[in-house]
């Protein structure tokens, strides 16, 4: 609850390898209800800002508020807690699993910070009682984008854009206020990333804020409120989708690179 203020703020935030500048001084803010893209070509340092939000890494100056608390140097299963949910960019499902139990052992890894196998087997540990709560919030996620009716489907039958879809569930177990997606329409048919589209503006009208690292340029522009565009560590320009479209040093970057 921030009065006012951005969900998330990230405020002239470093992070250097080495003699390497991954990110140099790098502002920006998530809204609350609002879609964010973070786009740049490669190297440009969008993975490695997406690290230092979600605690992954930790930024060598500058600080990151979230709900108006600094979070910076706190590590990701604390950042999680407090309400920031991510997903990654290859899948890491259990695929002879239901699309149910996959979200809801992603919910109790979330809860946990468990990983893989470990997870399914600590979820055998859980009582009943704790097993009926995760399947009914998995169940509530699956609804929340759609997929509901593949919930007692294999996992692995699905195709690409649903396993996303399935990620991006996993991620909305424990109401997250804010998720992070690392480059969700990668590898998606063009139909595939129009259903994904779909679900993050679902979800945005619903109150969700969302803050994506992504390539696909038409998948951007008809999604996001406002884009960040970084290059060579540095963000080079911010604003509306129609802003950046136009922007010189936007298409600069995009055409020497
Ligand atoms: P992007 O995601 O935009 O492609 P990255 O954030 O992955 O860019 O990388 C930015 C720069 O930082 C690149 O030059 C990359 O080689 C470097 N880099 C990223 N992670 C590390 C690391 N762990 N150690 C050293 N250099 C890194
Ligand atoms: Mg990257």
């Amino acid at each position: 609850p921030t009065a006012g203020g951005p969900l998330l703020q990230v405020d002239a935030v470093t992070k250097r390898f080495g003699g390497l500048v991954a990110v140099n001084a790098v502002s920006f803010g998530v809204k609350a209800g609002e879609i964010v893209g973070l786009i740049g070509p490669n190297g440009a340092g969008k993975s490695t800002t997406f690290n230092l939000v979600s605690g992954l890494l930790k930024p060598t100056e500058g600080a990151v508020r979230f709900q108006g608390e600094q979070i910076a140097g706190l590590n990701s299963r604390a950042i999680a807690k407090r309400g920031m949910a991510r997903t990654f960019q290859h899948v890491k499902l259990l695929p002879s699993m239901t699309v149910l139990e996959n979200v809801a052992l992603g919910a109790h890894q979330r809860l946990g910070g468990l990983m893989g196998m470990d997870v399914a087997r600590a979820m055998l540990r859980l009582d009943r009682a704790d097993e009926a709560r995760l399947l009914a919030e998995a169940a509530r996620a699956l609804e929340q984008v759609g997929l509901a009716h593949l919930m007692h489907e294999q996992a692995g039958s699905l195709a690409l854009g649903q396993q996303r879809i399935m990620e991006i569930a996993r991620a909305l177990c424990c109401d997250p206020a804010l998720l992070l997606l690392d480059e969700p329409a990668a590898g998606l048919r063009h139909l595939e990333k129009q259903a994904l589209a779909d679900v993050l503006k679902q979800l945005r009208a619903g109150g969700m804020s969302i803050l994506l690292v992504e390539h696909d340029m038409e998948f951007v522009m008809q999604l996001t409120d406002h884009i960040v565009v970084m290059e060579f560590g540095t963000k080079i320009a911010e604003g509306t989708p129609e802003q950046i479209q136009v922007h010189p040093a936007v298409i600069e970057a995009y055409l020497g690179g």
